[in-house]
C-alpha cells in the first residue's frame, strides 16, 4: 500500500497539465526518519519515485531533473477517541465548520443530513460554574525551528484565542507553547503549529484530523509559509519609502510584518479550533480574526503614513462569540438547545455578521459587506482613503524607497503593491452594485425580513465610484516613477510577482494599464452581476451609464481607452458565449449598438483617433470574426493579496 501513488500525484500532475509521470515502483522506498508508533498514532512515509517528462513549469522550478521526481508520501493511523464526546449541532450562523452523515433511520418529516460542528473536546473541571478550570486544556505547540522574532509573534498571536475561552467561562484552557524537547510533530496529541518553505508566494493552512463520526478536532495543525511576512514588509516599504537618510531604517516595516504575524497565527489556529471564515468582520468593526485584513494605513495631520493600527492587536468579538457557541458546557441537552439559540439571538443583537467563503471569493458574488483584504464599514469612502495613501505612497516612491546596495531595478517589484493598492478595496465598492442584502438566517432564530438588493443610490454611487477610478488621473503612472523602473540588473530578474511586459527588457507602462483597467471593467461585467441586474430591469440602463463615462474623454486618456477596449472586447465576447442567456444578449446588442453610433460620431470629428479607429473596427466584426479573432487577453495582475492564508478544513 505505502508504495501506490495514494494521493493521485499522476492525476493531479497530468489535470493541472504540469506533465505525464507514471509510478516507477523499483525506485520507491521507505522512509524510515518519518515511520514512528505514537501511544494514539502509527505514522508511515515512503519515497515515490515519478517518471515521465514535465510539460508546466512547476515540477522544473523546484526539482534539478525533471524526468524523475521523488516525492514523499505519508499515511497515518490514528486511534479514534472514546465515545465521551458529545457532538454539537452545526448552525449556519455558528461560524463553525461542520462534519455530516445521512442517518437513512431518521424519521421522515426530519432532515436526513446530520451536521455537527468540528471543535476540540474541552471539558469543565466544574461545570456547573460559570468560569472554571478545565480538565484538560488545548495546548497548540509551535515548531522550534522557528526563527525569531517570528516564534514569539506566533506564540503571541495564537495566545489571543485564551481571551476567547475566558470570555465562554473557560480558565486557562488555551495556550501556545513551544515543542518540548523529544516530543515530535507527528505525535497526534500535539497540535502543531509549522514553520514551513516554499518555493513561491503559497497559503497557510489550518486544518484539523477530525473523527468524521462526530467532528471532534483529534489534532490542530498550522503550517505557516515563511516567505511570505516579505509582502507585508514591501508594502510598508513602498508606502514609506524610509531610506532617505538612514539605511537601517527599517523598523516600522518589520514591525508591520510581525504585528501581521499575530494576527496571522491566530486566524490560522481559529480554523484548527473548527472556525470558518468570517469575511463581514473587517466591515464590522474588525469583529474577527477570521477575515482577511488589508493592512489599515492611515495618513496623520502631517499627511504621513501611520502604520500603528495597520493590523488589530486582539481577538474580536465575533470571535468570542463563536468560542461561547462551540464550546460552552451545558447541563443537558434541553439546556443547550436553549443556549446555543440564545447565543445566536444575542449575536443578532450585537449586531455581529457571518458571511464566508462562498460568498465573499467570486468576483461576481452578492453580499454588500463580505470581502476579501477590505477595510471599514463603508467600502466607497475606505476607496476613496486608500486611494489618498496611495497617492502619498506615489508621490514618495523612488531611490528613498530602497536601502543602499540594492540594484534600482527591484524597485519595479515594491512598486507593485503601490500601484495596485487600490485593487480589493475597488473590488469590495464593485460588490454593492447587483448587491444583494441577506445573512444565513434560519426560521426560528430571530427576526427575518426579506431579501432585498443594495439601495440604488448606493449602488449609482459604487458605479461612479468605479468609474472615476478608470482614468489617468487616478490610474497613470507618474513620469517621475517612471524613470525609476530600470530594466533588471545583472544577476536580478522579474518573477512572478513582477508586472507581466511586452516591452522586455523595459517597463511596460500600457500593458500595466491594461491590467489595471481590465480588473475593474472585469469587475463591472461579470456575468453574474450583470444577470442580478437584468433581473431588476436595470442592465441596460447600466451599460449604458458605463459606456458613456468611458467614451467621455477617451480619445486623450490612455486608461479610458484601455477601459474601452476591454469594455467591447468583453461584450463582444459575452455575444457568443453560450452560457449568456438571451434576455442579457439582447441588452448587450442594445448598449453596442449606442456606443457604436456615438464611437462613429467621434471619429466623423477626429479622424485620426487610431483608438477610435480600432473600436470601429471591432464593432463591425460578425458573430464568426468574434469567434474567430483573439481578443488580446487581459493581462493577469501580479498576485497581490498580503500575505496567503486559507483553511483545508
Ligand atoms: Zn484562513
Amino acid at each position: 500500500m505505502l508504495y501506490e501513488d495514494l494521493n493521485q500525484i499522476v492525476t493531479s500532475l497530468k489535470e493541472a497539465k504540469q506533465g505525464t509521470y507514471k509510478l516507477e515502483k523499483s525506485r520507491c522506498a521507505l522512509f524510515f526518519d518519518n515511520i514512528h508508533a505514537f501511544p494514539k498514532n502509527v505514522e508511515l512515509e515512503s519515497i515515490l519515485t515519478f517518471v515521465g517528462e514535465a510539460t508546466g513549469k512547476f515540477i522544473k522550478s523546484v526539482t534539478p531533473s525533471p524526468e524523475s521526481v521523488s516525492y514523499r508520501q505519508h499515511v497515518s493511523f490514528i486511534e479514534l477517541p472514546d465515545d465521551n464526546y458529545k457532538p454539537r449541532v452545526f448552525h449556519p450562523e455558528s461560524g463553525y465548520f461542520y462534519t455530516s452523515y445521512y442517518d437513512y433511520a431518521t424519521p421522515i418529516d426530519q432532515p436526513i443530513e446530520k451536521k455537527f460542528i468540528t471543535r476540540h473536546r474541552l471539558e469543565k473541571k466544574n461545570p456547573e460554574m460559570a468560569v472554571s478550570e478545565v480538565k484538560k486544556p488545548i495546548i497548540y505547540y509551535i515548531d522550534p525551528g522557528c526563527p525569531e522574532p517570528i516564534k514569539t509573534a506566533l506564540v503571541e498571536g495564537g495566545k489571543w484565542w485564551s481571551q476567547a475561552f475566558e470570555a465562554a467561562g473557560f480558565k486557562n484552557a488555551f495556550d501556545v507553547r513551544e515543542l518540548p524537547a523529544g516530543a515530535h510533530p507527528l505525535d497526534v496529541r500535539y497540535n502543531m503549529i509549522q514553520w514551513v518553505h516554499r518555493s513561491t508566494r503559497g497559503w497557510s493552512y489550518g486544518s484539523s484530523i477530525t473523527d468524521p463520526r462526530t467532528g471532534e478536532i483529534i489534532k490542530g495543525h498550522v503550517s505557516l509559509g515563511s516567505l511570505r511576512v516579505r509582502q507585508d514588509f514591501m508594502i510598508a516599504q513602498g508606502i514609506a519609502s524610509p531610506y532617505k537618510d538612514d539605511d537601517e531604517n527599517s523598523v516600522i516595516m518589520t514591525k508591520m510584518a510581525i504585528d501581521r504575524l499575530h494576527q496571522l497565527s491566530a486566524h490560522e489556529i481559529g480554523h484548527t479550533i473548527g472556525l470558518a471564515h468570517n469575511f463581514a468582520a473587517s466591515t464590522n468593526d474588525r469583529s474577527s480574526v477570521m477575515d482577511y485584513p488589508h493592512p489599515y494605513i492611515t495618513l496623520d495631520a502631517s499627511g504621513k503614513p501611520d502604520f500603528s493600527h495597520a493590523y488589530d492587536d486582539k481577538i474580536g468579538a465575533w470571535d468570542k462569540r463563536t468560542i461561547m457557541y462551540g464550546y460552552s458546557v451545558f447541563k443537558d441537552a434541553a439546556d443547550e438547545k436553549v443556549g446555543l439559540e440564545k447565543i445566536i439571538l444575542d449575536n443578532h443583537s450585537l449586531g455581529l455578521r457571518f458571511l464566508t467563503d462562498q460568498d465573499a471569493r467570486s468576483a461576481g458574488s452578492a453580499s454588500p459587506v463580505n470581502h476579501l483584504w477590505d477595510s471599514g464599514a463603508d467600502p466607497l469612502s475606505e476607496l476613496d482613503r486608500i486611494l489618498k495613501v496611495r497617492e502619498y505612497a506615489m508621490s514618495q516612491f523612488g531611490l528613498n524607497t530602497i536601502p543602499k546596495g540594492t540594484p534600482v531595478s527591484e524597485l519595479e517589484k515594491i512598486f507593485v503593491p503601490v500601484y495596485f493598492m487600490h485593487r480589493y478595496q475597488a473590488e469590495a465598492v464593485s460588490k454593492l452594485i447587483g448587491g444583494l442584502e441577506y445573512n444565513y438566517a434560519v426560521k426560528g432564530f430571530g427576526e427575518i425580513t426579506p431579501l432585498r438588493p443594495v439601495e440604488k443610490s448606493i449602488q449609482d454611487k459604487a458605479l461612479t465610484s468605479m468609474l472615476n477610478l478608470l482614468t489617468e488621473k487616478n490610474l497613470a503612472i507618474p513620469e517621475n516613477i517612471k524613470g525609476w523602473l530600470y530594466p533588471p540588473a545583472f544577476g536580478y530578474g522579474r518573477s512572478g510577482e513582477s508586472f507581466s511586459t511586452g516591452a522586455s527588457p523595459a517597463f511596460d507602462p500600457l500593458k500595466v494599464y491594461e491590467m489595471a483597467s481590465g480588473q475593474l471593467v472585469e469587475l463591472l461585467l461579470q456575468p453574474e452581476r450583470m444577470a442580478r441586474l437584468s433581473n431588476e430591469g436595470r442592465l441596460s440602463a447600466y451599460l449604458k451609464n458605463i459606456s458613456e463615462s468611458l467614451l467621455n474623454n477617451a480619445e486623450n486618456d490612455l486608461i479610458r481607452q484601455s477601459a474601452n477596449t476591454a469594455f467591447v472586447s468583453r461584450l463582444l465576447t459575452m455575444t457568443i458565449n453560450e452560457s449568456t442567456s438571451h434576455f442579457i444578449k439582447a441588452e448587450i446588442f442594445k448598449s453596442l449598438n449606442e456606443y457604436k453610433s456615438r464611437v462613429k460620431k467621434m471619429v466623423k470629428r477626429n479622424k485620426e483617433s487610431a483608438f477610435l479607429q480600432y473600436v470601429v473596427k471591432l464593432l463591425d466584426m460578425d458573430s464568426d470574426e468574434i469567434s474567430q479573432i483573439k481578443f488580446p487577453s487581459i493581462p493577469t495582475l501580479p498576485p497581490g493579496a498580503p500575505i496567503g492564508s486559507c483553511s483545508l478544513d
